[in-house]
């Protein structure tokens, strides 16, 4: 399987939203000019990044062929014009994005975001299975999460035990560096980091790095900001 660049992957996971979003109003096709408008890129570069779903190991499947007519003006996936097949898309980018086999996941840090993020229901939708939490204050943490909530000393045995690749880290930031290398130590390949800790990745652990105070420093720039489009109207 090729290896598709970080900045398409990113789109790739917002193409994914949209296609779902249509899926679910009943909308059966979607054309890469609604993908464009709805992501602000050039549809040009929505055809480019859905050629990634073309996967070798895997050839289109009987019902995504196209008449010979009318393959000169066809991406695979869809018709020029008709645009592409909603279910067949979705379907397509949910295999790429890995989401077809469930992943293990441990929460470190079972504090007041650890214990939000366990109980958040949509991460089974998606084939992330909640199946232990940590804290280095573990009983305290137990009585309060539907998750079993283990100390840090049995952190590499449940990982394995359990089957967990996937950590969010949800710790102190002064603490986040070390637990990730605790972490890639237990085995665990990919981690999501909420913390602010600016972490050094450990050898073969993809990190991710959420920050929604990001996001609210970027509204505080545009509600402020003189000049900006998005500038309120003048409160006089
Ligand atoms: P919290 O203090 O409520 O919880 C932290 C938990 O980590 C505690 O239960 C503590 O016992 C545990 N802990 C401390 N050191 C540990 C270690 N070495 N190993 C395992 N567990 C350890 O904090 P919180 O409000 O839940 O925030 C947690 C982290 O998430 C912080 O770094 C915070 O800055 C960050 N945060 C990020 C976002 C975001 O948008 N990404 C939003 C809120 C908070």
């Amino acid at each position: 399987m090729t290896r598709v660049p970080s900045a398409t992957v990113g789109r790739l996971v917002t193409y994914f939203r949209i296609v779902s979003a249509y899926d679910t109003q009943g909308k059966t096709h979607i054309t890469s000019s609604d993908l464009a408008n709805e992501t602000g890129v050039t549809a040009f570069l929505v055809r480019k990044d859905l050629n990634h779903l073309k996967d070798p190991d895997h050839p289109v499947a009987a019902s995504e062929a196209t008449t010979s007519k009318a393959s000169a003006a066809t991406n695979y996936l869809g018709t020029r014009g008709a645009g592409y097949d909603v279910k067949q898309l979705k379907e397509r980018l949910w295999e790429r994005l890995g989401l077809t086999t469930p992943w293990g996941v441990a929460i470190v840090g079972m504090g007041r975001l650890g214990r939000a993020i366990a109980d958040y229901p949509s991460l089974i939708e998606y084939n992330f299975v909640v199946r232990a939490g940590f804290d280095v204050d573990a009983a305290a943490a137990s009585n309060i999460s539907k998750v079993t909530v283990y100390p840090m000393e049995e952190l590499a045995a449940i990982v394995h035990r359990e089957r967990i690749t996937i950590a969010f880290l949800t710790v102190p930031a002064d603490a986040a560096q070390g637990v990730a290398e605790q972490l890639a130590e237990a085995g665990v390949r990919g981690i999501l980091n909420f913390t602010p800790a600016v972490l050094d990745p450990p050898d073969g652990v993809h990190v991710e790095s959420v920050d929604f105070m990001a996001g609210l420093k970027r509204l505080s720039y545009f509600l402020h900001a003189p000049g900006t489009t998005d500038e309120p109207a003048s409160s006089g």
